[in-house]
């Protein structure tokens, strides 16, 4: 891959995007609100994959 190659990722659960660089690697967790709370009341992370590649 070139090095201005970009990667979009997308949440599987709530269909957030997030554009990175391909050499940056995966995004933040984040918190998802698609997902129920845990018991802690804790939001839970995204759960990214690669939805397509930029470039
Ligand atoms: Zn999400």
């Amino acid at each position: 891959m070139g090095p201005n190659k970009k990667v979009e990722y997308m949440c599987s659960y709530c269909g957030t995007k997030q554009i990175k660089p391909a050499t940056a690697g995966r995004p933040l967790p984040g918190s998802c609100r698609a997902k129920a709370k845990s018991k802690d009341g804790k939001m839970k992370p995204h759960s990214w994959v690669k939805n397509r590649v930029i470039g």
